[in-house]
């Protein structure tokens, strides 16, 4: 039930090839210097920076240079494209959830006029690994991926011990960071002879965000997914994706907002997949990559 955990973006060095860093180096530098309000140097001074891919960034045939950097300051290389975004992930559950029953119980509302318990201990599989546990390690992954980015995360818990937050609490928590996307991160508990992801968004939509930008995100999503080779449901939802009107997360966002159900932690396949860091490593970076694709659409 912490405060969220809001994590400045680091500036990128690596990974843009040359020309495109070379064309946008100008706006680059901009846009660093208008959003690094000074802490840049110090995000930039860990970085093991090749002389010469820096020098590429700051002296290459710009039509003009910029003047806004810093004095004598080494301009960094260009962004990724969705640098400086605000990605909220919400690993579902918590490590305490099943020790408070009295907590999670408490009826908050719904998005749609009722109520419903604040949380839920979630599921695990049959050797006892947990959805808790499985979420936060996936989501830690993701937002490290997603920072190498430059993209700005904001988790909706900041441990894997704590009790919560309650669930209208994570649907406000898009919203209240300014958030482009939200995604939920979750393992179902299903039948043994179920398997698959799928991806859920509200519908009926209660609002603009709802309406067209969720299903964007849940759609990129499931395309990231199914490209990291991960089976498509083959028990819920309609190829990857699932339209759900009582998950509160979902229905209270007003920011476009997906819950993944990554699998079916009662199958056995999946367990196995599941509880192996290599399995949530994979996980991890299709997530990563449907959330790009949504914020550079
Ligand atoms: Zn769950």
């Amino acid at each position: 039930m912490g405060a969220p955990l809001i994590q400045r973006s680091r500036v990128r060095v690596f990974g843009v090839p040359a020309p495109r860093r070379l064309a946008v180096g100008v706006l680059a530098a901009t846009a660093l210097a208008a959003s690094c309000l000074g802490s840049c140097a110090a995000a930039t001074s860990g970085v093991p920076t090749p002389a010469p891919t820096v020098e590429t960034a700051a002296t290459g045939p710009a039509p003009a240079a910029p003047t806004s950097a810093e004095p004598g300051s080494i301009r960094p290389a260009a962004p990724a494209p969705a640098a400086g975004k605000i990605v909220v992930l919400d690993p579902g559950h918590n490590g305490g959830n099943a020790g408070s029953p009295n907590t999670i119980n408490r009826q908050v509302p719904d998005g749609r006029g009722g109520t419903k318990p604040c949380n839920t201990t979630g599921t695990s599989t049959d050797a006892g690994y947990a959805e808790h546990a499985f979420t936060w390690d996936v989501a830690q992954r993701v937002k490290a991926s997603l920072e190498q980015q430059s993209i700005r995360v904001v988790m909706t818990r900041s441990s894997d011990v704590g009790v919560g937050p309650c669930v209208d609490e994570r649907g406000a928590a898009g919203a209240r960071a300014g958030a482009a996307a939200v995604v939920s991160i979750h393992a179902d508990g299903s039948a043994a002879g179920n398997r698959g992801f799928h991806v859920a968004y509200s519908s009926p939509p209660l609002n603009d965000a709802q309406r067209g930008p969720a299903l964007d995100l849940s759609r990129d999503l499931r395309d990231a997914l199914r490209d990291g080779n991960f089976a498509i449901s083959d028990y819920i939802g309609k190829d990857g994706l699932s339209p759900r009107p009582d998950l509160a997360g979902l229905s209270l966002s007003t920011v476009p907002t997906a819950l993944v159900e990554c699998a079916n932690m009662r199958n056995a396949q999946e367990a196995a997949l599941v509880s192996s860091p290599a399995g949530r490593a994979r996980y991890a970076a299709a997530i990563t990559e449907g959330i790009t694709r949504f914020l550079t659409r």
